[in-house]
Order: structure tokens, then C-alpha cells, then sequence
């Protein structure tokens, strides 16, 4: 038995996640019946930050037909290769989360374990030398990835650094073009039938919108999951402390790096994102452990170039909400939950519950099973990231702050305690289902902030060393030759 096809879609909020939605909804959703409306309020604004992400990105524009120059243009965009990460694993270190793959694997053997056998011979050097997306990104250069797998280019990836604003308002035309219909107004109630299902958002003006299926796209207010449903949020500070930002656009720097930077400081961190038109920063800090006006002047006195605005300040609590679908309510972006932008998943988070949500378009029976596979593979999505951000504090020898000390030695979700323990003895580390950080960046981070483990995979034994630390040291020099060959990033 079938039911019968969703008609009226509603979304309520017009931020990155309300204009993702719609833009996709729009082309792919729209079939001639269906009517796809947007409410938001100028009024109320957007959270206005959010402009690191991760190579999933291109994959979304691509299937919405979007063009790289047009989107850059628009967006003020600037490619990116990964993470930089300061004073991390300890004080005076650094280290880079590339995007791509470092190296090449030997004969079906994983890179970092042939890596770790022969680390300490002679011209093997650092992890960071084999990923030609760190060695580019050093350099100040960027080049796309080659389709040729003879070429060290053939492991790059890329991202992009945006004005989250500026897509929204791109996302926003292409959306309307594709028939979307925008609601300008504040959602201040709704009506709901026996079942507990939405019917129907009122606005002020004694306006109301009827609808089908309802996406939640307000942001932390979560009006629909949150208050009209009442599922309830799953609190993560006590693994991820930090609940407040402070956030100052300033100059744009020269010469334009093709990386994140993400700075530790005393309670938090500070991000650096380089676009076309300026520079975006921010201070994450942990409330608990400082104060707003000492984490404004850390990151005043941190910035590069002079400021264009005032510093705004934001808070947050780090967590989701239990299920990211109830009824016929699916929530994206902050409505379903928040984690803290250190490896830029957010907007990434929006577009799986959107690629998932279409992969599970329910109709208007709104079945039990579809509705609970979409939240068992979300909250599998949230958790696996939640670890991986994790590790970055957990992974941590700093103990020179109450911040770091306390973070350097809580407990650790069980996933991830098993992951570094068995990582901590000869560096394996496996990838479950879809879980999006690959063995590759796993490996970046925890070499990267200094956990090298006590041995490496034996099967790595079974090739002759000294052929494979020839084969290491011509692809290590293969990246730096190719670097100074790139052109600059911007
Ligand atoms: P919002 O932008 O808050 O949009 C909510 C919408 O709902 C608005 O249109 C609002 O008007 C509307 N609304 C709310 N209430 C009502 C109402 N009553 N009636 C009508 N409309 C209403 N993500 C990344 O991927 N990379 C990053 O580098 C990054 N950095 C971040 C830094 C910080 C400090 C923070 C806090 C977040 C960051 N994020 C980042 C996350 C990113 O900002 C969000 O994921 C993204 O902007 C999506 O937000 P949203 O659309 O869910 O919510």
C-alpha cells in the first residue's frame, strides 16, 4: 500500500540551511504538483557566520547545476586545502589536516603505515610532506586535482572559504527561479492535528501557512523540532566545553592562503578564514573557564590586518537534538544541532540531512521505518563527527591552562577512547559506515598533535624496506618540485 505524494512542503528560516534546502527541494523536488514555500524574517536575521567548509561542498553545487566561477564570484570564495592547526598537540607546535590523501598506498598497504615504520630513516621527514594538499597549501599554492594517478596532484581535495550570507542570497535566487515561494514574516505559533503532525505555521498579521511536511530551518530556536514538538536536546559540553564566540571581520591579508587556521588559545581557539574581500575571524571559547571581555581582547590582539566592524558575540551549547525527525517535522542546520566550527561540518551537516532526507522522501503516511532509518543515520553522522572534534582536545599534551588540563583528561565517549587505543599500539584505525573523516585525516590529526604509536601494522614487513623508503623519499621531493610549480592561490 502507497501513499500519497508529499504536496505542500514548508521551511521555516531563510539562513544557509533554509536557502540549501530550498535551492535542492526546488530542482529536485519540484515536479509541477508540489508547492515549496520558505517563511523567514528580516526582522529576526540569520546567525551570520559559517564560512569554512569541506570538499562535500562541490558535490552539492554540482548537483544543483551551479557553476565554480559563478558560485566564487558571488560568494566571495577562495579555494581551500585544509586546516592549519597552532599550539595544538603543545605550545609551538603546528600541523595541517589536508584534504585528500597523503602519499600513495604500496601495493594495497595503508600510506601511514609504511610511514611509521620507516619515519626515522634518512630523507623520510614528516607526515605532512607525502599530502600535496599541505605541501601546496604551505606554499601559498593551489591547483585542482589531477585525474591522472601518476601525478601527486591525483590526492588533492579542496574546499572553500565563503561568505555564508552571500550563498544563502545565491542559493536564495536560484531557489525562486526553480518556483520557490518566500514568506517574508515572524512565525509566532502553530497548529498541529491529533497526532502531534504540524498543519499548518501562523504568522504575525494573522497569517497562516498550511503545509505537508515542514522543515525546520530556524536556527537555535528549533521552533518546530524543538518547541512545537518537544524533542528534547542532548547536551555534549561536557566533552566539548566551549559555548561562546566572538566574531570580527577585518582587511583581507596578501598574499591569500589556501587554508583554514585554527589558533589555540588559553580557553578556546581562533579561527582565520581568508576570502576574496576580507578576513574572517573568531574567538570559540569555554564560558566556564574565561570571561567575554578577556576572549575579546585575546582576539583582538590576534588578528592580522586592522578590523571593518565590531566584534559580535554568539553563544552556543554543544550537542543535538535526540532525533532529527519527528512527526513530519526533519530539522537542518542549528535546529538539529551544533557543533563547534573547528573541522567546518556544519554547513557539511546540512547538506547530508538534506541528501538523506531526499534519499528517504517520505509520503503522506510519514512511516515509522523511513522516518527512523533518517534519524539512525544521522545521529551516526553527528556522533562520529562529535568524536573526531573531540579528539583534537582529547589528543591534547598541553596542560598549562585549567582549559586544557580539563580537557586533557576527561573521560571520552567510548567510540573514541576505543579508536585511540587502538590507534596508540600500531596506528590502525578503521572507518565505520559512512562516517565522513577518512583513515587519512584521522591519522593527520593524531600525528599531528604528537600521538605516534608504539609500532606499526607488521604486514608492512612483507615489502622490502629499502625499495619503499626510495619509493617515500621520490614522492616527498615529487611534492615539494610540484609546489613551487603551482600558481599562487589568490
Ligand atoms: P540561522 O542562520 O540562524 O537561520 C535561521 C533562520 O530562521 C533565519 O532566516 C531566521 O530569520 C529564521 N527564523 C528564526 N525564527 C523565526 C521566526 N520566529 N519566524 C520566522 N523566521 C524565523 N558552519 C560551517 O560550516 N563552517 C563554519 O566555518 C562555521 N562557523 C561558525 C561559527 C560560529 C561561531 C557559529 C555559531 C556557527 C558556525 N557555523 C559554521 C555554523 C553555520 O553558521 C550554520 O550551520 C549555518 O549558518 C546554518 O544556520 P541555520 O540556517 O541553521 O540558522
Amino acid at each position: 500500500m502507497s501513499g500519497t505524494p508529499i504536496g505542500r512542503v514548508v521551511i521555516a528560516g531563510g539562513g544557509t540551511a533554509g536557502w540549501m534546502a530550498a535551492a535542492a527541494a526546488s530542482r529536485f523536488l519540484n515536479d509541477g504538483q508540489r508547492t515549496i514555500t520558505l517563511v523567514e524574517s528580516d526582522a529576526i536575521g540569520t546567525v551570520g557566520v559559517g564560512e569554512a567548509t569541506i570538499p562535500p561542498i562541490r558535490g552539492f553545487n554540482a548537483r544543483l547545476g551551479i557553476e565554480e566561477a559563478d558560485f566564487l564570484r558571488a560568494t566571495g570564495g577562495t579555494p581551500k586545502l585544509g586546516i592549519e592547526f597552532v599550539d595544538w598537540g603543545a605550545r609551538g607546535e603546528r600541523y595541517m589536516h589536508p584534504f585528500g590523501t597523503p602519499g600513495r598506498d604500496i601495493e594495497g598497504l595503508n600510506f601511514h603505515q609504511l610511514w611509521l615504520k620507516l619515519r626515522e630513516r634518512p630523507g623520510i621527514g614528516d607526515f605532512e610532506g607525502y599530502a600535496m594538499a599541505a605541501v601546496a597549501a604551505r606554499a601559498g599554492r593551489f591547483a585542482p586535482p589531477s585525474p591522472d594517478p601518476r601525478s601527486p596532484l591525483s590526492g588533492v581535495d579542496y574546499a572553500y572559504h565563503f561568505d555564508a550570507g552571500l550563498y544563502a542570497a545565491f542559493l536564495r535566487r536560484r531557489a525562486e527561479e526553480q518556483g520557490t515561494v518566500r514568506v517574508e514574516g515572524r512565525i509566532t505559533g502553530v497548529e498541529q492535528d491529533e497526532r502531534g503532525h504540524v498543519t499548518a505555521v501562523r504568522l504575525e498579521g494573522d497569517r497562516r501557512i498550511a503545509g505537508d511536511l515542514f522543515l525546520d530551518c530556524s536556527g537555535f530556536r528549533s521552533l518546530l523540532l524543538g518547541e512545537a514538538m518537544g524533542v528534547g536536546f542532548e547536551d555534549w559540553s561536557h566533552w566539548l566545553p566551549c559555548d561562546r564566540a566572538i566574531a570580527v571581520p577585518t582587511e583581507r591579508t596578501q598574499p591569500l592562503l589556501p587554508y583554514t587556521r585554527a589558533t589555540a588559545h588559553d580557553a578556546g581557539w581562533q579561527w582565520r578564514i581568508p576570502l576574496q574581500h576580507r578576513t574572517g575571524n573568531g574567538h570559540v571559547y569555554a564560558s566556564a573557564f574565561t570571561d567575554d571581555d578577556t576572549a575579546e581582547r585575546i582576539l583582538m590582539a590576534n588578528l592580522d590586518a586592522a578590523p571593518t566592524a565590531t566584534p559580535r558575540r554568539l553563544s552556543f551549547t554543544a550537542g543535538r537534538r535526540r532525533q532529527s525527525w519527528a512527526g513530519n517535522v526533519v530539522a537542518l542546520g542549528l535546529a538539529g544541532g551544533f557543533l563547534e566550527p573547528l573541522e567546518s561540518t556544519s554547513i557539511h551537516l546540512i547538506q547530508e540531512g538534506i541528501a538523506k532526507l531526499f534519499a528517504l522522501f517520505p509520503d503522506d503516511r510519514f512511516s515509522p521505518v523511513v522516518r527512523d532509518e533518517y534519524n539512525r543515520l544521522m545521529a551516526d553522522h553527528y556522533t562520529a563527527i562529535r568524536d573526531f572534534i573531540i579528539l583534537h582536545y582529547a589528543a591534547t599534551r598541553r596542560r598549562d591552562t585549567p582549559f586544557w588540563r580539563h580537557v586533557g583528561s576527561m573521560a571520552l565517549p567510548e567510540t573514541l577512547a576505543r579508536k585511540l587505543a587502538l590507534f596508540a599500539e600500531k596506528g590502525r584505525i578503521f572507518r565505520y559506515d559512512d562516517e565522513l573523516f577518512t583513515v587519512p585525516s584521522w591519522v593527520a590529526v593524531l600525528l599531528g598533535q604528537g600521538i605516534v604509536p608504539t609500532g606499526y601494522d607488521p604486514i608492512v614487513d612483507a615489502l622490502d624496506a629499502d625499495r619503499v623508503a626510495e619509493a617515500l623519499r621520490h614522492m616527498r621531493r615529487q611534492n615539494a618540485t610540484l609546489a613551487q610549480q603551482l600558481p599562487p592561490a589568490g
